[in-house]
């Protein structure tokens, strides 16, 4: 599964693909970087946009760019899943899980099971290292579900 990695190791990579890439090593973009790393859970644009408003000002242009940035080398996963906004999450640091996700609103809620985690990890296949994993189960959450019934 995941390794444990240094928020410094994150930094380097972020730095090296920044280098590479001939992006600027601005202090916006790690400060970006930085308070993904400590928020735990999936957030949006929008949502990192308002928490960096209170330690680190930068546009909400900044937020997108350093989100595309960030996700182009890997330190975050973007999760398209429906809904309005895409959601985002720090690809190492996490424990695994999984993601109930509701086909109507697009929110994602996080669970974890013993039972699958035991099952897949037992599994070998040809020809094939896993690293990690997650699952994505969709329907519809409560909130919805209480709308729906009561829209018809
Ligand atoms: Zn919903
Ligand atoms: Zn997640």
């Amino acid at each position: 599964m995941k390794e444990e990695i240094s928020y410094e190791e994150i930094k380097e990579i972020f730095t090296e693909y920044l280098k590479k890439h001939h992006h600027r090593k601005t202090p916006e973009r790690y400060a970006i970087l930085q308070r993904i790393y400590s928020y735990e859970g999936h957030f949006n644009a929008d949502i990192l946009y308002n928490i960096m408003q209170s330690d680190y000002r930068v546009s909400l242009a900044t937020v997108y760019n350093t989100l595309e940035l960030l996700q182009e080398c890997r330190l975050i996963i973007k999760h398209q899943l429906g809904g309005q906004f895409a959601q985002y999450e720090k690809a190492f640091g996490n424990t695994t899980h999984h993601h109930l996700i509701c086909s109507h609103c697009g929110k994602v809620k996080e669970f974890s099971d013993k039972q699958i985690r035991v099952a897949i990890q037992s599994r070998q296949f040809a020809h094939f290292q896993m690293s990690h994993y997650s699952l994505y189960l969709f329907g519809l959450c409560s909130k919805c579900k209480d709308e729906l019934k009561h829209a018809k």
